[in-house]
């Protein structure tokens, strides 16, 4: 494995109080892999990647790099490099010294320098624009050179702390693409912190999600988005319905729960116990929504649309049921969809069983 946090604690001292900044985190990040850590602001993300560069010490546990404890070992003998949201580029020089300027610093050979420097011009594709001064450039180019800058020294790990924040929205959606094609062509670990779901979910091979210092799921987008571990991950990640009733009966391995009169919520049962209380969380996508009542093994409640936004791709609607609870549901506009319901219409909402969770 590239990057090993075991037990690794952060705390601070503020206003004479202990604050605990990251509370004991583990996990492993292999080799090549593109590993996010996505969650709310001041949750730690910073603080985890600040303790794998070595810019801070663990109050306790251990941090390994590539089978080595390097707990107590300085940033620059780490053989890792970090690029912040704000790119920290020498403003006085062009993109060609800004990219140098460690590799010179290092006393590198001035053939091997522009060998190097060429290269990763090359990939970040930057080629042409060596002459340029920072603040000549746009934000994107700008975080391509400090992400030249930094790979130039050929690390083995990457950590990247929210590096695409200062960007708008389409020009982050365009530098994502890029950093995951910048990855895979260098093949060297990246570590990536971000609060922004989205941005998770598109580049990550597997993303730990944290919540107040701690890891709350630790997986790939898909069984992220899929099979959320905690009600926390289900609302932070996409959008997602969370329903809450008594389990009612149990019917060949489901769950009855039952919330109005007449709805009956399904849910795969082998765990639950009748009388339970418990909550089920469903995605928009997966629920279909429809004027007649729906026929089959599915979770069926009824409601009435009190919202419909056109979202171009889909519609989104929002449903109150009888008994107070609003739920979202998303429908793809197909070629062939004859607009089913309209605001004030009574519906029915159904999903199978095994979509929620
Ligand atoms: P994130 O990057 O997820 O937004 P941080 O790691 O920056 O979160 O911060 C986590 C928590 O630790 C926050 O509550 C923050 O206020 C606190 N914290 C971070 N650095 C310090 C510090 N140097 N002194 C005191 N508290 C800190
Ligand atoms: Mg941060």
């Amino acid at each position: 494995p590239a990057i090993e946090l075991d037990g690794v604690v952060k705390e601070y001292v503020s206003h004479g109080e202990v604050v605990q900044a990251v509370k004991g985190v583990t996990l492993t990040i292999a080799e090549g892999e593109f590993f996010s850590l996505l969650g709310p602001s001041g949750c730690g993300k910073t603080t985890t990647m600040r303790m794998i560069a070595g810019f801070e010490d663990p109050s306790r546990g251990n941090v390994r790099l590539h089978g080595q404890d390097v707990t107590n070992v300085p940033p620059n003998k780490r053989d890792v490099n970090m690029v912040f949201q704000s790119y920290a580029l020498f403003p006085h020089m062009n993109v060609w010294e800004n990219v140098a300027f460690g590799l010179r610093r290092k006393k590198v050979a001035e053939a091997e320098i522009k060998r190097r420097v060429g290269e990763i011009l090359e990939i970040v594709d930057l080629t042409g624009r060596e002459k340029r001064r920072p603040r000549e450039m746009s934000g994107g180019q700008q975080q391509r050179v400090a992400l030249a800058r930094a790979l130039v020294n050929k690390p083995r790990a990457l950590l990247l702390d929210e590096p695409l924040g200062a960007l708008d929205l389409k020009l982050r959606q365009a530098m994502q693409i890029e950093l995951k094609r910048i990855q895979r062509e260098v093949g060297i670990t990246f570590v990536y912190v971000t609060h922004d779901q989205s941005e998770a979910l598109t580049m990550s091979d597997r993303i730990a999600v944290m919540n107040d210092g701690m890891v709350e799921q630790l997986g790939t987008p898909r069984e992220i988005y899929e099979r959320p571990a905690t009600t926390f991950v289900a609302g932070f990640i996409g959008t997602s319905n969370l329903l809450s009733g008594t389990v009612d009966r149990l019917r060949s391995g489901f769950a009855v729960l039952r919330l109005g009169d007449e709805d009956q919520v399904l849910t795969e049962g082998g765990s639950f116990a009748a009388g339970e209380a418990i909550a089920i969380t469903v995605r928009p996508e997966k629920i279909s929504i429809s004027t007649e009542e729906p026929t089959g093994d599915l979770s069926v409640v009824r409601g009435v649309v009190s919202e419909v936004v056109y979202l171009g791709l889909y519609n989104s609607y929002t449903v109150s049921l009888a008994q107070g609870a609003e739920m979202t549901v998303f429908q793809q506009n197909a070629l062939d969809s004859t607009s089913t319901a309209e605001r004030g219409d009574a519906v029915w909402l159904s999903w199978r069983p095994q979509h929620s969770y």
